[in-house]
This record gives structure tokens, sequence and C-alpha cells, in this order.
């Protein structure tokens, strides 16, 4: 299955990245196309429940599948495992009616979705600011007003999660929750684009007394923080899967030049500081995959797998913003223009350094769990000596 994934995302993906990258109605042509090949070749959305359409592969199977599917960023939406987030959250946490109305046509592919958390005001970092709110309708409704920016994919979208204060007040811990907002309802709006490094796909969005039915709110008022943490866990790891395909393409192709290109003195390859490049580009692959897949072996199993996956997640973007960097490098000019996917790789390395959560957020909570492990109340406890390890 890995494989044929790959062969799918090497022949039929990656050789439509231009069409699919321009968007309009010729990138949704082109979407709707790959969509039904992938599903005539049984590739379609394998990490997703057999009874709502999907191939039924558990996390820690589809790991594999998702690094070669994540090679590229259209991959996971030809293939139909772009929902999984989306689907596991719903599946959680959505009550009847929601599960009802948007699980198989989330699974069809004919539903698209966001998460809209990131405030322009507040730091995205701290949560407790959240200045969106939502207040009490009268037929038990809920009126949602508030601003959200970085939302990706917004402007395709039909439903957007929107974290939201139901009670308390900014800075409270207490009071934040999850709304499902169907994007056509009225007070909605897309305010702008925010291009990334000169690339599309964020948004700016504004709701303005936003109605939203009562069922459409994620498990129990004041249960955000607990449903985001499930989804940015799962999250987060799917995205350095995926980035280990990134980064394993940036490789393939930095190779395939060191070895073509030459000069007078011969080929790049044999130029001992185009070795050093490659060297620690593999070296970095290579000791950030098997902190990924220990992040998904746990999450996978259920368990607390916050160290595993901050570890794994400031890895996999310093990983690939160094290989796809080196890539770059090797590739002289050409690198920099544009006949590679390099430039976006390398901007997706750079990103993701920054979205779902900062790695210095990651690099404190990761270092304050393992010091706690050797303070004065893990020393008085036999266990501390099991988690220092
Ligand atoms: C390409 C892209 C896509 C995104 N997609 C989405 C999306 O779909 N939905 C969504 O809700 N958001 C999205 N975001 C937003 C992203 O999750 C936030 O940008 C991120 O969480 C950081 O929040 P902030 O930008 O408000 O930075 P701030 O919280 O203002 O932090 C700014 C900087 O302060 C420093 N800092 C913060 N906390 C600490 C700390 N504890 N210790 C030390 N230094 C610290 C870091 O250097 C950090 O970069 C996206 C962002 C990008 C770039």
């Amino acid at each position: 299955m890995r494989n044929r994934v790959d062969r799918f995302v090497r022949s039929r993906v990656i050789p439509r990245e231009a069409v699919l990258d321009g968007g309009g109605p010729a990138a949704a042509d082109a979407l709707a196309e790959l969509r039904d090949r992938a599903q005539e070749e049984g590739l379609w959305a394998q990490p997703l429940p057999v009874e709502l359409g999907g191939g039924g592969l558990d996390f820690r199977t589809y790991a594999g599948l998702a690094e070669v599917e994540g090679a590229s960023d259209h991959g996971p939406a030809a293939l139909g495992s772009a929902p999984l987030l989306d689907v596991t959250m719903l599946a959680r946490h959505g009550g009847t009616a929601v599960r009802e109305a948007y699980l198989k046509p989330l699974v069809a592919g004919e539903l698209r979705t966001c998460y809209a958390m990131t405030e322009p005001d507040v730091p995205g970092t701290d949560p407790f600011g959240t200045a969106t709110r939502a207040e009490p309708g009268p037929d038990g409704s809920w009126l949602v007003t508030g601003r959200k920016w970085f939302t990706s994919g917004a402007a395709g979208a039909d439903l957007v999660t929107v974290m939201a204060r139901t009670g308390g007040s900014a800075g409270d811990r207490e009071g934040l929750s999850l709304l499902l907002v169907p994007t056509a309802s009225p007070g909605f709006r897309i305010v702008r684009e925010l291009p990334v490094l000169g690339a599309g796909g964020q948004y700016e969005i504004e709701l303005d007394r936003v109605r939203v039915p009562a069922d459409h709110l994620l498990g129990e008022p004041g249960d955000a923080l607990t449903i985001a943490g499930e989804r940015l866990a799962l999250g987060r790891t799917l995205r350095c899967l995926r980035w280990l395909g990134q980064a394993q393409r940036a490789f393939d192709l930095m190779c395939e030049r060191a070895v073509t290109r030459s000069g007078s003195r011969g080929p790049l390859a044999e130029q001992q500081l185009i070795q050093s490049h490659v060297f620690d580009a593999l070296l970095a692959l290579r000791t950030t995959r098997p902190l990924v897949h220990e992040a998904v072996a746990l999450i996978d199993a259920g368990r607390d797998a916050r160290t595993e996956v901050g570890l794994a997640k400031v890895a996999a973007a310093r990983m690939l913003q160094q290989v796809a960097d080196s890539a770059i490098q090797v590739h002289g000019a050409a690198g920099l223009g544009p006949d590679t996917p390099l430039p976006a790789l390398l901007r997706t390395g750079r990103a993701a350094r920054i979205l779902d959560g900062p790695d210095e957020l990651h690099i404190t909570s990761v270092a304050r769990r393992a010091l706690r492990a050797y303070g004065p109340r893990a020393r008085q406890d036999p266990e501390g000596a099991v988690q220092r390890s």
C-alpha cells in the first residue's frame, strides 16, 4: 500500500502541483480527477473509518503511508485523508445531529473544513486570552462574534471550528468552547488572504453575531482545551510525518543534482563540502524519523505523548528547514528559481517552526516536564527514577 501511495503521489499528484497551487476552477477540476482516480485505485481515505467510507487503517499503520502521501502538500486532499483530524474530533465530541450531518460527507470529500483558534490581537501561544465570544441566543443557539487569522483553507471551507469564550473573561483558564460554524451562516466573512512568504491559503476571518445551533457546540461548554489538546497532538504528529515525506523529497532532489551536475572538477557529488550537506541532511532525517514514530505509537496506544510530540515537532520542523536549505544550496540559483519545489519546501519548513505552536513553546514545556522528574517531589517518589529514563 505504501508503494502504491508513493507511486500515486509521484506520478499523478506531483506533476499537477503547479495547476493545484494556482487555485480556481482548473485546480478544482484537477483535484476532482485525482480523487476519482484514488477511489478507483482503492487508495481513498485510508486512515478513516470503514463504516464512514474510509479504508479503516489504524494510525500506526497509516503513519507509513502519511509520509509518502505528504511528500506533496496536495497528497492528503487528493487521497482523501485530509479530513482525518476533523473526523476524529467530530466522531468523539460531536453530538448525534453533527455526526449524522457531517461525518459521511466529510469522508466522501464533499465538505471542507478549517480550524480557527489564532487571533490577531492575542498571542496564539496563550489561548486563555481568546477574545472571540459565543453568547447564548434566544432559542438555545450561540451567537459568535470575533476575529481569527491564519485560518488555513478558510476560503473554500464549508465548516469552521471556532474557539470562543462561552464563559468567564479574558485570561480565565475556564470557559473556552469549540463551536462548529457553517461558513454559509450570515455574519461570517473572509476579511483577507494572508500570503505566507508569498504563498496563499491562509485567511483572516470575521464572525459578527453568527448564529450557531446549540448542537454544534463540541463536547460540553468549557471543553475546548481538552478537545484542542487531543486534536493538536494528533495534528502535530501528522504534520511531522508529512514533513518527513517532504524532507525526503528535498533530499532526493539534492542527491540527484549532486551526481548529475558536473564542472571541470567533476561531479558536485565528489566535493567534500557537498558530501557534508548530504551527510547532515541524512542524519537529520534518520534521527527525526524514530522520534516521530515514537509519538505515533503512543498516540495510537492512547497514552500520554506530550513529551514525544513536542520533541518530534521541534525536530521535524528544524529538519525540514535544514534539508530544504541544503538542497537549495546544492542546486545554486536553480534552487531558488521556479523549476523545483525547493522554495515551497523551504517555506513549509520555516512556517513549521511557528505553526501548531512555535519551537519555544514546545522546548519549554518538554524541558519543564523533563526537569520535574528531578525535582524534590520526584526524588521522594520511587517512580521518579523511571520517569527520568
Ligand atoms: C502557515 C500557517 C498556518 C497556520 N494555520 C493555522 C490554522 O489553521 N488555525 C489556527 O488557529 N492558527 C493557525 N496558524 C497560527 C499559528 O498556530 C500561530 O501563529 C502560532 O500558534 C503562534 O501564535 P502567534 O502567531 O500568535 O505567536 P505569539 O503567541 O505571539 O508568539 C510569538 C513568538 O513569541 C515567542 N514565544 C511565544 N511563547 C513563548 C514561550 N512560552 N517561551 C518563549 N518564547 C515564546 C516565540 O518566538 C513566538 O514565535 C497558522 C500559522 C501559520 C504560519
